[in-house]
């Protein structure tokens, strides 16, 4: 049984129409040990005798034998495992890969068959010695002459450890002399493989071959093979390489992960030039992705900030609200100095209260307005009159019927109980009340009730200054979050009624716990441990540790509290008025300034601006709602649009550089190579590029921080990407690079080894 068979085997070409006959009805018969020269003139069929037995061309008609196998049947993948298994190529043009070493040519073939290590620098060594390029083992490729690189090729093809060795004119790029080399090298493998050479030189060959071919037209018309002396030994040492021979059976999948990943990261540095421009490219895209990022989210923190609008209950269009840039609490200073600005008509420090509305109820009537300073109600109550102490209010609303009820003289002068939002319960005396509008509004009491909060004013509580101040405080606190760790666990609490609550009997340091805790402890007993409170709120973070004092039950409670009815006061943890101040009491962040004319907002903002205040001018950002909605609907498709192109441009730049990457993946696969670890080797080598230019990227915005480097791009970067942004833009590149790494391996992997050398060529 022949190694090669062929029998009437046909191979056409067709291009443009025109069908040309590479070979027809080809019969031949070949053998391990034999030394073949192919001979004749050019175009007369010799490449596409050796590419169809080597694998790389299929044929058309006939049939072709390997080791007895019948191949017509053969699909692309049979023929690269085929390939993989029995064929070592030689190329008149070397295709070695000229970036690598000498040393790392050769033994990328035994790296690609799945060598052991120590294997593959043994007989590395040992072929380098034997091809006599030893001296010259750590050099790069692209720094040999001809005749060195064509030894290169042969060791590699000695690597692989084939049964069939191809050469296409393999002395067709080589001086007399260092050809002479090559066929003395061939002639010595020809002893143990089957060694088919092409060559219109066959002058070279013909004191060495043991077969000599000439073919004309397509068609074998010499074949001395028969008649030449055919080495003796030749069946023996078939028998002999068939023994030794490596099982090839376990494929594609063999090359070891950490040789993957090390040819990775050699291709990643080995050319200086393709790496800086890579890196370039990749910068780019950080660059764009995270300005993209930015702008998403800078345009939705404006967006944000103009949905405040939705919670400003007052938007008189002179109203401009004011934070400090250091979010710090406002001082005397502060005050005074936004008090006596030019153009200012009024500084309002409790300005939460305009936005927010409060109860003052008891049983028969309640009542819920906005909450307003009693200096400015600037007309005499229709009802009652203005209040003489701090605990005293004044209302304003329609005198529809059911606002005031029937009789609202009657409510003057009683006592109801406040619920603000911070959950305070203090009492108050109406003192007076306004009738908003034109007092038609009772004629309209049979329509809903909702009506009223349609339209024209909103109901109003007057209060004291005092007053104001207590409540504004409850809001800060009730709008910061409170956690308390108790024994290892953690709970949330609620700041008002049902919740934390100040109460005088507690001891300044000390906390008073529903009897519920006591089970937390081992003991029983609550009384005694630490627990630790923790606020955190827009503006500031807080945290207290405790004594517990002890804790209370139904027995036990007004005893300990002063309170009655533990019912309406179910759960709630009290402590000391110092400590909750030491919680919320922080001082004021917020407040509104009123400009005496809308004309001169602009001015009055960039003023404020320069004066270290954060500034909201209300009158931008009446009726925002709509814009939120469409900036987050035109917001999110622009942004994938700007990623896609980057990607794409990415993708196209890429590929031009790593065009000659094409040859690498060419040579790489012609050696054995599978798709997927090709696909893995240039994933490695592109995350890596990628991952280093997110790493100088984020070393601009360190030095930007430390203000080395300044740019204001860079400082809205600062401003608005966080810990969790960095990781999803680091994620964003990662997924890009293994994308492009994937489109690129298929594009390559698409077209045939043979078709990427001839496009390269
Ligand atoms: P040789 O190697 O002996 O010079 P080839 O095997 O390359 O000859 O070519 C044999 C015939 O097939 C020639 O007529 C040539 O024009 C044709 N041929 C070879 N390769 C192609 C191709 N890729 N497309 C079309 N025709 C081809
Ligand atoms: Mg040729």
């Amino acid at each position: 049984m022949g190694m090669i068979k062929l029998r009437n085997v046909s191979k056409y070409y067709y291009s443009k129409g025109i069908i040309a006959s590479g070979i027809s009805r080809v019969n031949l018969d070949l053998d391990s040990g034999e030394f073949v020269v192919i001979t004749g003139e050019s175009g007369s069929g010799k490449s596409t005798l050796l590419n169809v037995i080597s694998g790389l061309d299929t044929y058309e008609e006939g049939e072709m034998y390997i080791e007895g196998k019948e191949t017509s049947h053969y699909t692309a993948s049979d023929f690269e495992d085929y390939r993989q298994q029995y064929i070592s190529c030689i190329f008149q043009s070397f295709n070695l890969i000229s970036s690598y070493t000498v040393y790392q040519n050769i033994a990328l073939a035994m790296q690609i068959d799945g060598r052991e290590p120590a294997e593959i620098r043994q007989k590395v060594n040992d072929i380098i010695k034997k091809v006599g390029l030893f001296e010259f083992r750590n050099r790069k490729v692209s720094k040999l002459s001809g005749g060195q690189k064509q030894r290169v090729a042969i060791a590699r093809a000695l690597a692989k450890d084939t049964k069939i060795l191809v050469a296409d004119e393999p002395t067709g790029n080589l001086d007399s002399e260092s050809a002479e080399g090559i066929v003395d090298l061939l002639t010595d493998i020809a002893s143990d493989k089957l060694v088919i050479v092409v060559t219109h030189n066959y002058e070279q060959f013909r004191d060495h071959a043991t077969r000599i071919i000439k073919m004309h037209d397509g068609k074998i018309v010499e074949d001395t093979g028969a008649a030449l002396a055919r080495r003796e030994d030749a069946a023996a040492s078939a028998y002999r390489h068939r023994r030794s021979g490596t099982d090839h059976s376990a494929k594609k999948e063999k090359i070891p992960y950490g040789t993957q990943l090390r040819l990775g990261v050699r291709n990643a540095f080995n050319l200086p030039a393709k790496f800086l421009l890579l890196l370039l490219v990749f910068l780019f895209v950080v660059g764009a992705v995270s300005a993209q990022y930015v702008t998403v989210k800078k345009q939705k923190d404006t967006v944000a900030e103009e949905g405040w609008n939705n919670f400003f209950a007052n938007y008189d269009p002179k109203r401009i609200v004011v934070e400090k840039q250091d979010r710090s609490p406002f001082t005397k200073a502060d005050y005074e100095a936004l008090e006596n600005a030019p153009h200012v008509e009024k500084l309002i420090r409790e300005d939460v209260m305009y936005d927010s509305s409060v109860y003052i109820e008891n049983d028969e009537f309640s009542f819920y307005g906005f909450v307003l300073d009693i200096g400015n109600l600037d007309k005499e109550p229709d009802l009652g009159g203005m209040p003489k102490a701090d605990d005293e209010v004044v209302l304003s609303g329609y005198d529809d019927g059911w606002t005031f009820g029937e009789n609202p003289e009657e409510l003057i002068g009683k006592t109801y109980t406040v619920a603000a939002d911070g959950g305070y319960e203090q009492k108050v005396k109406v003192a007076g009340i306004v009738f908003l509008g034109d007092g038609e509004g009772r004629e309209s009491d049979t329509e809903s009730e909702y009506s009223e909060t349609d339209d024209t004013e909103n109901s109003m509580i007057y209060f004291s200054k005092p007053f104001i101040e207590e409540v504004r405080k409850g809001l800060y606190a009730s709008n910061s979050k409170t956690t308390m760790l108790i024994n290892g666990s953690e709970e949330t609490l609620f700041v008002g009624t049902g919740g934390l609550v100040v109460n005088e009997n507690v001891p300044e340091g000390y906390i008073l716990l529903p009897t519920s805790y006591d089970g937390l402890f081992k003991k029983g007993y609550a009384a005694g441990n630490e627990v630790k409170l923790h606020t955190k709120a827009l503006y500031y973070d807080q945290e207290l540790t405790l004594m517990i004092m002890g804790t209370y039950g139904e027995k036990t409670f007004e005893k300990k509290t002063g309170l009655k009815n533990l019912a309406d006061h179910d759960g709630e943890i009290y402590i000391n008025t110092m400590d909750f101040r030491r919680l919320y009491e922080k001082g004021n962040f917020q407040v509104s300034v009123f400009v005496d004319d809308t004309k001169n907002s602009v001015g009055m903002k960039d003023m404020l601006e320069r004066g270290g205040y954060h500034v909201l001018v209300l009158k931008d950002h009446i009726n925002s709602f709509m814009d939120e909605e469409i900036v987050g609907i035109i917001q999110l498709p622009i942004a994938v649009i700007v990623c896609l192109a980057v990607f794409f441009i990415a993708y196209f730049v890429i590929r031009l550089i790593l065009k000659s990457r094409g040859v690498y993946f060419a040579t790489v696969r012609m050696l054995g190579m599978g798709k997927e670890p090709a696909r893995r080797i240039m994933r490695v080598e592109l995350v890596l590029d990628c991952m280093i230019a997110y790493a100088l990227f984020v070393l601009f915005i360190y030095l930007n921080r430390i203000e080395i480097v300044k740019s204001a791009i860079l400082m809205d970067h600062l401003a608005y990407l966080t810990m969790r942004d960095y990781i999803i833009l680091a994620i964003i590149l990662l997924v890009m690079a293994v994308l492009i790494s994937g489109r690129f391996m298929r594009s390559i992997f698409k077209s045939s080894a043979m078709g990427t050398y001839r496009e390269e060529a």
